[in-house]
This record gives structure tokens, C-alpha cells and sequence, in this order.
């Protein structure tokens, strides 16, 4: 069962089970994104095959003798570049005809949530995600081997592990099958141009504070009624350029 997107209402299509959105993840640190693709919701993604991820040293596409994949920029200055030589090898090995290749960058298109939709709705997909690390990557990566260049944000970070991850998780918890209650996708943070409303657990009451008392009530239209005001409270007072 795959869902595809019609302004932001999601319908049921019949599909396949053999499609499968395929990832391929190129670092030189392949156990720091181990532990999180072996956990929570990715995990069980992969568990059911709704998703295949697998994650490549790029230090096996080296041409030398000690697996050496970056050396010093030309022109002088601090710190090292991913050559563009083993980053070719890997992708001469890995790509296929339907393959996007996506690169890590401070520089790059920031994610947004309808990024995410998008790309979670192609069923075929296959991605790959160039993790880089020190400097970054030769320029000659950039212009002539990928196809999309990706930022988490206006800040720089260590290495492209970490949005890597953030990519492939938030297209994976899209696939229809991914989440138990897909129901919940619809009212989430960024779906309509607004936050999520402000839950509430037990207990009830604690150390004075206590849980809106129509939450309590057991009266379902008040309740969705209350939810839908707060999340635009909330988007008013947090993000007001949402609604704009
Ligand atoms: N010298 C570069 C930064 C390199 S940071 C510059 O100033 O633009 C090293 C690596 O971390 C990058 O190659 C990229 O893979 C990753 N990275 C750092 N910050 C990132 C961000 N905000 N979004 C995506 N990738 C990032």
C-alpha cells in the first residue's frame, strides 16, 4: 500500500510490495550512522523492507596504498578535501539509471518538510548521500557528479553524517507502513503551513500544573476543535512567518 499526496490530502494507491525506497550512504565514519539507522523507526523500516539503507566506507573506492581519500587544497590553506577521484569510483559503482545523488553541504538548498514528501513519494527511488567531512568535497564533485546539494541549516557542522541521517529519516518515516498511525502525518508540524497543538499525558495533574480541562472532557468535536485553534496559536506565537 503506497499513499501519494493530492494538496496535502494523502489516498490510498494499491502497489507492489517490491518497491522499496533504496539509499546508499557514503561516508569515512560508517559506524557513526550505524547506530542510528539500527534503531527505533528505521530499524523496523528496514525490518518490514519498506526501506533498504546501506551505509559504504568511502575509503573502499581509494586508489592508494594506505586508502588515502582527501589530500590539501590547492592554493594553500587549513585542513583537507575529499578528492574527487574515489568519490567517481563509488558512484561508477552505485549508480544506477533512476539514482538522484545527494551531496552535504553548508552551502547546499535547505531541507524543508516538503522536501521530504516528495521524495518519499517516488517508490523506486534510489539515493545516494555523499558525507563530507573536514573541508568538504573538490569542487569538481559539486559541478560534475551530483545532482542535488543539500543544507540542515545556517550553520557548519563536523561532517555530513549527521544530515545524512537527517535526510534519510525524514523521507523513510513518509513511506506509507513506516509509522503505526499514519493518520498522524497529516496533523504534524509543517503539513498545512502550521505547528502541531501542545499534548498532554498523565498524569493529569502535576505539581500544580495541570492538563486543559477539555482534553480531559471526552468530547471529541470540542477536543478537535481545541487542537485546531492551538495549533495556530502556536504557530502564531512560535513561527509566525508559517502563515504568512
Ligand atoms: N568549509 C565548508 C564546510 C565544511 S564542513 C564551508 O565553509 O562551507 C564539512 C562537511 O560537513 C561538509 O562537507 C558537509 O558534508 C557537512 N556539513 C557541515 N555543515 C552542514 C550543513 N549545515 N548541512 C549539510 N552538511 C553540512
Amino acid at each position: 500500500m503506497i499513499l501519494n499526496h493530492v494538496i496535502g490530502v494523502r489516498f490510498p494507491v494499491a502497489v507492489p510490495m517490491t518497491n522499496m525506497i533504496k539509499f546508499d550512504l557514503i561516508t569515512i565514519f560508517p559506524d557513526s550512522l550505524q547506530a542510528y539507522l539500527d534503531s527505533s523507526i528505521l530499524k523496523r523500516a528496514q525490518e518490514k523492507g519498506l526501506v533498504e539503507i546501506k551505509v559504504h566506507n568511502l575509503r573502499d573506492w581509494s586508489s592508494s596504498k594506505h586508502r588515502t581519500v582527501d589530500d590539501t587544497p590547492y592554493g594553500g590553506g587549513p585542513g583537507m578535501v575529499f578528492m574527487v577521484e574515489p568519490i567517481y569510483n563509488a558512484l561508477c559503482e552505485l549508480r544506477k539509471e533512476n539514482t538522484k545523488v545527494f551531496l552535504t553541504s553548508p552551502k547546499g538548498k535547505k531541507l524543508v518538510q516538503s522536501t521530504f514528501v516528495e521524495l518519499s513519494n517516488d517508490i523506486n527511488a534510489h539515493y545516494i548521500i555523499l558525507c563530507g567531512h573536514y573541508e568538504g568535497f573538490d569542487q569538481r564533485v559539486h559541478d560534475h557528479l551530483v545532482d542535488y546539494e543539500f543544507s540542515i541549516g545556517d550553520y557548519v557542522l563536523s561532517g555530513g553524517e549527521l544530515p545524512a541521517l537527517v535526510l534519510v529519516d525524514g523521507i523513510t518515516r513518509l513511506i506509507p507502513g513506516v509509522l503505526g498511525n499514519e493518520q498522524s502525518l497529516d496533523m504534524e508540524s509543517f503539513t498545512n503551513d502550521t505547528l502541531d497543538f501542545p499534548q498532554y499525558t498523565k498524569p493529569s495533574e502535576f505539581n500544580g500544573w495541570s492538563v486543559p480541562e477539555v482534553l480531559l472532557s471526552g468530547n471529541h468535536k470540542e477536543i478537535q476543535k481545541w487542537r485546531e485553534e492551538n495549533s495556530i496559536l502556536e504557530t502564531k506565537n512560535k513561527r509566525p512567518d508559517l502563515s504568512k
